[in-house]
This record gives C-alpha cells, sequence and structure tokens, in this order.
C-alpha cells in the first residue's frame, strides 16, 4: 500500500470521444465526496510536462455532462515519450502534492501512463476513452455508444437519397484496426455488406453479393466499410471497381470523418463515464495503481494496464453471422 492519497490529478490523452467531459466530471465530484482536493491537467501530457493544472471542485464541472470534447482539451506529446519529458512531468506533480493521476484515453496514453508509473513508482489509473471501442478489458470504450449512433443516424438520412436514386452507397466509418463501430452500425443500418479489418471478404465476393441483393428485388444498397477494411484498396478504388464490375446502379461515396468523434455523448455513455470515474478515484485511494477500470458484464472491473495495453479486442463473431443472414 503506497501513501494515503489527498490530492488527485486527471486529464484527457489521444483522440477525444464524446463522454471525456463526463468522466472528468466524475472523477472531480468522486474527489469532491471523499475530500480529497482534484486538478485538471490541460492538453494530456503536454500540460503535464509544462505544469498547466487547474484546481477543480464540485461545483466547476457542471453543465458538461452533455458536451462533446473535453473541456480539459487532449493533446498528443512528443516531449512525454521521452525520459526527459518525464522527469519534467513528476517535478510538475510532486511540486504541486499531487498523489494520483487519472489518465482518460487511448492504449497509447496507458503506455504512457505505465512506464511513468514504472519510472517514478507514481499511482495512475486509466479509463478508456476512444470511439474505436479497441481496448482489451472493457466490453465499452466511452464514446463508443454515441459514435455508433451518430453513424447510424448519418446511415439513414443517406439511405434515403440512396432509395430514392437507386443508389449504391460505399460508406466509410472509423476503425483502422478493429471492426466494432463497423459492424454494429452496419446491422443497425441495415447495409448489405460490411467491410472490417478482420474478415476479408474480397472484392469478387463483393460484386458478387451486391449483384445478388440486386436481382433479389433491392433497389438501394449501403455498404458500410471501416477504414481498415481487409480488401486494401480505398473506398474511391472500390467505388470504381464496382462500377466497372456491376451494372445497375449509380455507385457513390460518403466518408463521415471527424463527426464520428463529436457531438453529446448518448445516456449510456454518460453513465458509462460516471462509474468509470467512481472505481477509477475509489480504487486509486484504496491503493491500487497500474489499472484501466473497464465494463465487463455490465460491472466495472479492474484489468491491468499491460494487459489492457497488449490484449486485442476482438469482435462478437454472431454479430457477423447476424449481419450475413440480415442481409439475406
Ligand atoms: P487514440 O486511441 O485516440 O489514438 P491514444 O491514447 O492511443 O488514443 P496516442 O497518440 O497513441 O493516443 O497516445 C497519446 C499520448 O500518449 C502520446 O502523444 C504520448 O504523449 C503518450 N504515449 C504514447 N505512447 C507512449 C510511449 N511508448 N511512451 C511514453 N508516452 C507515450
Amino acid at each position: 500500500m503506497g501513501k494515503a492519497i489527498k490530492k488527485l490529478a486527471v486529464l484527457t490523452s489521444g483522440g477525444d470521444s464524446p463522454g471525456m467531459n463526463a468522466a472528468i466530471r466524475s472523477v472531480v465530484r468522486t474527489c469532491a465526496y471523499h475530500d480529497i482536493e482534484c486538478v485538471g491537467v490541460y492538453r494530456g501530457y503536454e500540460g503535464l510536462i509544462e505544469g498547466d493544472f487547474k484546481a477543480m471542485d464540485a461545483r466547476s464541472v457542471k453543465g458538461i455532462i452533455n458536451k462533446g470534447g473535453t473541456i480539459l482539451k487532449s493533446a498528443r506529446s512528443k516531449e512525454f515519450r521521452t525520459e526527459e519529458g518525464r522527469k519534467k512531468a513528476f517535478k510538475q506533480l510532486t511540486d504541486a502534492n499531487i498523489d494520483g493521476l487519472v489518465v482518460v484515453g487511448g492504449d497509447g496514453s496507458f503506455t504512457g501512463a505505465l512506464i511513468f508509473n514504472q519510472e517514478f513508482d507514481f499511482p495512475v489509473m486509466g479509463i478508456p476513452g476512444t470511439i474505436d471501442n479497441d481496448i482489451y478489458g472493457t466490453s465499452h470504450t466511452l464514446g463508443f455508444d454515441t459514435a455508433l449512433n451518430t453513424v447510424v443516424d448519418a446511415i439513414d438520412k443517406i439511405r434515403d437519397t440512396a432509395s430514392s436514386h437507386n443508389r449504391l452507397f460505399f460508406i466509410e466509418v472509423m476503425g483502422r484496426d478493429v471492426g466494432h463501430i463497423a459492424l454494429n452500425t452496419g446491422i443497425a443500418g441495415g447495409a448489405e455488406e460490411i467491410l472490417i479489418p478482420e474478415e476479408d471478404l474480397g472484392l469478387d465476393r463483393l460484386v458478387e453479393s451486391l449483384n445478388k441483393s440486386r436481382k433479389s428485388g433491392k433497389t438501394s444498397s449501403i455498404v458500410i466499410v471501416a477504414e481498415g477494411d481487409k480488401i486494401g484498396k480505398n473506398i474511391f478504388e472500390l467505388k470504381d471497381y464496382v462500377d466497372d464490375n456491376m451494372e445497375g446502379y449509380d455507385v457513390r461515396v460518403s466518408v463521415l470523418g471527424h463527426m464520428q468523434r463529436g457531438g453529446a455523448p448518448s445516456c449510456f455513455d454518460r453513465v458509462l463515464a460516471s462509474r468509470m470515474g467512481v472505481k477509477a478515484v475509489e480504487s486509486l485511494l484504496e491503493g491500487e495503481t497500474n489499472y484501466m477500470v473497464g465494463l465487463l458484464n455490465n460491472s466495472v472491473e479492474l484489468t491491468p494496464l499491460d494487459k489492457a495495453i497488449k490484449g486485442k479486442s476482438k469482435i462478437n463473431l454472431e454479430l457477423l453471422r447476424v449481419s450475413d443472414i440480415m442481409s439475406t
């Protein structure tokens, strides 16, 4: 057991995601509840190195639970990747009498937190904040549910225009390494095909499947493409290939891009962020360190940071089968 914790810091790092503000609010209010001081660190590890801190009390986080982005700002810090940079960060924390750090971010941010702990024996706790849901040790990362709703809303709108013009739309969604967003929104949006990094459908089978659905009477089609899909062509090359090898459709592309990261967090993400913040602070107070809080079987549990970093977040194979059956 380390020394008693009297003051904690919280920062947001890496790509922002809806729900980060709700997590900051939860960390700050849990500290207030336990009579612990709390400090917000601006711009992730960059602000940690520079000592860009702000004392936060329970009232300072009013009106943010419903806001996307992060009031503490996020950043990627090259300097924190160096020992010199991390030494500066440690000095800033000790000069401010801070006893522990909550990091809201993705696996890169957790890697930084773990290295920092190993070098300075400084207590750290991670909260998974990324829309991609690509972190081991939690069924949901903060922002994933909101991003799903944003994407489904966009698919519904695109479907309106697709069916009015007999169009085939390729819609690109985020997901370089994992297809969680594509798979879930593809099912919810009634996509004919879903291309994900975990599965190589191949161009011939894609065209075959689209032809089949057109012959079965469909007048419009939507294909959801994860950024990192395995076919190995970018979405515009995919469109050209299908244009050249299929008749009967006007083929279009829509890249949803950064809109997927923004917007008011869903009810699910607000509740999840509130639960994760409580667990992160209370675990630090109990003397735990080097863990990530995550949702497992609807319970907020701790997973060692090294496991969360190294582990693979796997797609649900049952969903793949459901999507196949639904596109019949
Ligand atoms: P996202 O999933 O949105 O990309 P992330 O947390 O994985 O979020 P990264 O850019 O990979 O985002 O990492 C955020 C920051 O964490 C980096 O800018 C860097 O400051 C720190 N970091 C990442 N890897 C390391 C490392 N190996 N050593 C020290 N710090 C690191």
